[in-house]
Order: C-alpha cells, then sequence, then structure tokens
C-alpha cells in the first residue's frame, strides 16, 4: 500500500503539467464554407479540429443562422470565410453575437479568402445592390478552381503557424504535401476535361465562372438575370432563343435552387441539364475537395453532348 502511494504522489505533478498544457487542446478552426473545412483539417493534422457553418448542399448566400452557428464562432480560434460579401447576408449577426474578439474582421483568427485570390468580376465603378446583386463586390465562386485551393491550403499553414509558432514547419510540410497532391491531381481532372474545351454552356447561377475558365468553357448565359434573383418567364423566353441560334446544349446546375425553369429550358432547346456539386459534400461523391473535383468530372465526362 506504502508503495502504492509513493507512486501515485510521484505522478501528481506529471498529471497536473499534463492537464495544463494548452498544446492538448485542438485548434479550432471554423469556416463558412465545407471547403475551407476540409483543407484546413488536411493541412492543420491532429493540431485542428476543422467544421463549416454550411454545407454542401445549402445555396452559401443564404444561411439560417441558428444560435449553434453563434457557439462555434464563440469557441473559434480562426474563422476562414470567402468575403467579397457572400456571406453578408448571414454571417454579420452571428460574428457579433459571437463576442470572440479574436475571429472578427482584421483580428489574429479572421482569414478572408478573398483576399488571395484573383478575382473575377471585380464591379467597375459605384457597387450597386439596388437589385438585389448577390455578388456587388465580384464573383466569391473561387473555390471551383482547384488552383485556388492550393492558394488557400498555402495560406492556412502561414496562418496556423502563425497561431501556433510551434507547429509552424509542421502545418508548413502538410501543406507542401497536400499542394504537391492537388497539383497532380488537377492534371488529371484538367485531360479528362480537355474535350469540353470551348463548349457552349448556360448555368443557373454564376457559380462556374472560375471553372469555366480553368476548363475553356464558353459560358453564354444564366438561368437567373442577375446573380440571387429568380428567373422570370420573359428570361427564360430569352434565353431559349439564345441558346437555339447559338445551339447551346449544355446547363450546368447547382444542386439548392428550384429546378422547374432549368428542366423547362432543357425541355424547350434539347439541352442536357447536368446538377452538379459546387462545393464539399455538394452530392455523395464529393466527400473532400479532392473528392468534389472528382465528382465534376467524372459527371461531366458522362454528360458530355457532341
Ligand atoms: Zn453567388
Amino acid at each position: 500500500m506504502k508503495k502504492f502511494n509513493i507512486g501515485l504522489r510521484a505522478l501528481i505533478p506529471f498529471v497536473c503539467v499534463m492537464w495544463s498544457m494548452p498544446s492538448f487542446a485542438k485548434l479550432r478552426v471554423v469556416t463558412t464554407l465545407p471547403s475551407y473545412a476540409d483543407i484546413a483539417a488536411n493541412v492543420g493534422g491532429d493540431e485542428v479540429d476543422a467544421s463549416s457553418l454550411t454545407k454542401g448542399t445549402q445555396d452559401p448566400h443564404f444561411v439560417d443562422a441558428k444560435p449553434d452557428l453563434i457557439l462555434k464562432l464563440n469557441r473559434a480560434d480562426l474563422l476562414i470565410r470567402a468575403g467579397l460579401g457572400l456571406e453578408d447576408g448571414w454571417l454579420p449577426p452571428l460574428l457579433t453575437g459571437s463576442r470572440n474578439g479574436k475571429i472578427q474582421t482584421g483580428g489574429e483568427g479572421y482569414l478572408d479568402a478573398s483576399s488571395l485570390m484573383s478575382l473575377k468580376e471585380i464591379p467597375k465603378g459605384v457597387i450597386d445592390r439596388s437589385q438585389g446583386d448577390v455578388h456587388p463586390g465580384g464573383n466569391p465562386h473561387f473555390m471551383i478552381d482547384p488552383r485556388n485551393g492550393a492558394i488557400l491550403a498555402k495560406a492556412v499553414a502561414s496562418k496556423l503557424g502563425v497561431l501556433v509558432p510551434a507547429k509552424a514547419e509542421y502545418f508548413q510540410k502538410r501543406a507542401d504535401a497536400y499542394i504537391k497532391d492537388l497539383a497532380i491531381k488537377t492534371d488529371a481532372w484538367k485531360k479528362i476535361l480537355a474535350p469540353l474545351k470551348g463548349r457552349q454552356v448556360v448555368t443557373y447561377h454564376k457559380s462556374w465562372v472560375y471553372f469555366s475558365d480553368w476548363v475553356g468553357l464558353d459560358e453564354v448565359g444564366y438561368v437567373e438575370p442577375k446573380p440571387g434573383i429568380p428567373p422570370s418567364p420573359d428570361h427564360i423566353a430569352k434565353l431559349v432563343i439564345l441558346m437555339k441560334e447559338k445551339h447551346v446544349k449544355l446547363i450546368l446546375m447547382e444542386p439548392y435552387y428550384p429546378k422547374g425553369a432549368a428542366e423547362q429550358l432543357a425541355k424547350l432547346t434539347g439541352a442536357t441539364l447536368l446538377v452538379l456539386p459546387t462545393e464539399v459534400q455538394g452530392d455523395d461523391d464529393a466527400k473532400t475537395y479532392f473528392g468534389l473535383f472528382d465528382s465534376l468530372t467524372s459527371k461531366l465526362a458522362r454528360g458530355m453532348v457532341p
């Protein structure tokens, strides 16, 4: 018994030190999109717990600001968001409610992904929201180009390294490996999609402009008259004429919009309508950022029309 007590006493200081060591707590990364969370989880490895506020089957412009999202933000060490107004409809009140100074705009735990990217559709002159355009500052759907995933992985490694300097090298190595794998896969996806170069398409929302630029698709029109504005019968009628004139035979659509107008458009023009994921978890095959492009390429390759 005496022997046991001595052993236990010897253990107490060790247990206390272990208990108080901050390195046992994982860094909590909260993101507005699942692709950011997947990349942060890959770069952060065992040191990071990453989760997204939205699902890949949700329209990222319109998200229910539920109280459990405030709790997640309250506990976050790092917030990764798209910026460019993508989350303006729902994130600001959640951020205020979180009472977490670290993740507020410009805080040490704040990363605006749009600040890293080469952006498209930046408006010239005065920004106009009067007609409900949800892309007032430019197109925020840049993660649909895998080259931008590599840019994000690099920035996440730097940011995590600032937050946990002792692990900076670990994050850097993981990011380097991830970027290397992603580059190999990016070349492979591009090869599969090569026959689509120059193909004319109509898309529902302007979710695909970075993807189209990467693949070489020619976007000739949109089911929405403006980003975030549902189609009117008049707009669909004009689009039918345009698609017939130009012989457009492919319509791309996100999983989270009502399908009626796009189905009608496909029927009237004889075009193929493909509903494809735009984000991680956007369909059953897109479980990761790599999976998103595996899913996109295989479904597009299958849906290719002459
Ligand atoms: Zn959008």
